[in-house]
């Protein structure tokens, strides 16, 4: 093979902020603090704290491929810390403060993170977890000395805003591989514990190029996007790289995520775009209605994370004339697969057949391979009728979990496909249908449930013979829990009992919302729980409190 003659230089994600420091000095990244009030700043600017951190970073003893971890907002400190640990070839590695404490105890011990660096809000999530964290493990908090806690029983804090002083304002990035890691997040697993993917330098420059290049307008020099997504969802969608790259600025909204205050920010700050889940947007269209008017300048709402229900969208496109891009993506795709961002012809179509389109889950980003397959591994033609498991293939797909060899194994086919555990239609313009998901867990406002989780510890309890966990539609949530019990014969146990059990086991948002008892189960021919047949025989069944 003739080989090109192009120089191989690496992709690196602190390119990215020397591009935008260069190119977009002025625009503006804005931050609500957890202390209160705003900060703001320029990409320029940005790039001098990140090289502050850097050098206080390495100071502090880290080095390339530690991971470092984060417990923040969305906030100037977090997005800082994205590119200073880059910088010197570590990984930032952001947790989830939704998790349960089991969850974020064996989290932080498997990646054996060195630093961790969070927000004063989640002090008491700190306190409280230290001592079943690794020994040794610095901690920092993100905030300036006038707000370092004083109370007892703090651990031994490093100030981020005091490392910060007296130091050099530029930095020279370590020169990495592009292969080599930048980022760490763990997904939920269907069973046992969260599997960590482990993104390169080389995959998020090439996420935030392909988003980039589907053309959704969020991406302009100088327009405000506020990701409403929180960082420690998969980087929010990739927006503190794709972002400064296309040389728009960066509202991060802090901890008041509630429609009110979202919609103050969106008017003072003008911002164009929106990125979050459904949850969030019945929120802001709740407070749209009371005031009877749109936040000035917004244009445009992302929704992603799980299904945009078609009121939604109707609402925001035809009462308010508001853009709605649908997007599907994974933790394992960096994570976005397929946008609403319809072709030409699809658009010049009336705005019913538009509104449509985007209830599907769009069509693919360039690099992002899709196929979908039938029970015996068979490709599936993209006929718009033939369903079957969605498989994805691409340079920022996960190729395996980071050390995690049993759960690496299963994920990728024999050749080289990921498997999304979703079941999907694509139809012949590329359109991308969700209809099912093979894999047992639930969407409940953007954060994942166990099923499994919560049925293995349903069944310790004497009363329950066999049970089952499943997603039942919420118009707030989306999706919430509903677990189904088959009495033992000599077991007598109430609802209100079963989930006091289960509360006491699992974080609060996790707990079934309901209780229904059955005969029995229905099983599939292997003897399995057919949770499918299940879904289909409580149809009707509606939560407390959402009965028609
Ligand atoms: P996560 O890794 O937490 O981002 O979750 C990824 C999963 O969320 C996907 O495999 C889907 O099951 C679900 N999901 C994400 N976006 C959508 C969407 N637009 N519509 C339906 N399901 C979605």
């Amino acid at each position: 093979m003739l080989q090109g003659m192009m120089m191989d230089r690496p992709l690196s994600v602190p390119s990215i902020i020397d591009y935008a420091s260069e190119l977009y000095p002025e625009v503006e990244l804005v931050s609500v603090t957890v202390e209160g009030g705003l900060h703001r700043s320029g990409y320029g600017a940005a790039r001098k704290r990140i090289a502050r951190l850097a050098h206080a970073l390495k100071a502090l003893g880290v080095k390339p491929g530690d991971r470092v971890a984060t417990l923040a907002w969305n906030g100037y400190r977090h997005f800082e810390l994205y590119y200073a640990t880059a910088g010197l070839g570590a990984v930032c590695h952001t947790l989830n403060p939704r998790l349960s404490e089991a969850h974020l105890e064996y989290i932080v011990n498997h990646a054996e993170d060195r630093l961790f660096c969070f927000d004063m809000t989640f002090l008491p999530i700190v306190q409280k977890m230290q001592s079943r964290w690794p020994d040794g493990m610095a901690y920092l908090a993100m905030t300036d000395a006038a707000h370092m806690p004083e109370e007892e029983g703090s651990p031994d804090l490093l100030c981020y805003e005091s490392l910060l002083e007296g130091q050099p304002e530029d930095f020279r990035w370590l020169d990495v591989d592009e292969r080599a890691a930048s980022g760490l997040c763990y997904t939920s697993g269907t069973t046992g514990e969260p599997k960590g993917v482990l993104y390169s330098h080389r995959s998020t420059v090439l996420h935030a190029l392909c988003c980039i290049a589907t053309g959704i307008e969020s991406y302009k020099a100088g327009r405000m996007i506020l990701p409403v997504v929180p960082l420690f969802h998969v980087n929010a969608w990739g927006l503190p790289f794709s972002a400064p790259l296309a040389g728009s600025g960066l509202i991060f909204p802090g901890p008041k995520l509630d429609g009110a205050s979202l919609f103050s920010l969106m008017e003072a700050e003008e911002v164009h775009s929106a990125w979050g889940v459904p949850t969030v947007w019945l929120g802001l269209l709740q407070e749209i209605e009371k005031q009877g008017r749109l936040p000035n300048g917004l244009e445009l709402v992302l929704i992603g994370g799980s299904a945009a229900p078609r009121s939604m969208i109707e609402t925001f496109e035809r009462n308010y004339g508001i853009q709605v891009v649908h997007g599907w993506g994974m933790t394992e795709m960096s994570p976005v697969g397929s946008t609403t961002m319809l072709s030409p012809q699809m658009n010049g179509e009336g705005q019913d057949r538009r509104i449509g389109f985007k209830t599907s889950q769009g069509r693919r980003v360039f690099n992002v391979d899709m196929k979908i397959v039938d029970e015996e591994g068979q490709a599936l033609p993209h006929d718009g009728k033939a369903s079957g498991e969605l498989y994805v293939r691409g340079p920022f797909i996960a190729s395996g979990y980071y050390g995690n060899e049993a759960a690496s194994r299963g994920c990728v086919d024999p050749d080289g496909w990921f498997s999304t555990g979703d079941v999907a239609k694509i139809s012949p313009d590329g359109l991308l249908w969700l209809v099912d998901r093979t894999k047992d867990l639930i969407k409940s406002g953007g954060e994942w449930i166990s099923s499994i989780d919560i049925e293995n510890i349903a069944i310790a309890h004497p009363a329950v013979a066999n049970c089952a966990v499943i997603a039942v539609p919420h118009p707030k949530w989306d999706e919430r829990p509903l677990l189904c019990v088959v009495k033992a014969i000599d077991g007598e146990a109430s609802k209100e009992e079963l989930l006091v059990f289960i509360a006491e086991r699992v974080a609060k948002w996790q707990v079934p919302d309901d209780v229904v008892f059955l005969e029995s189960l229905p099983l599939t021919a292997t003897g399995k729980i057919s949770k499918r047949t299940l879904r289909q025989q409580l149809a009707d069944y509606r939560l407390p409190g959402q009965e028609e």
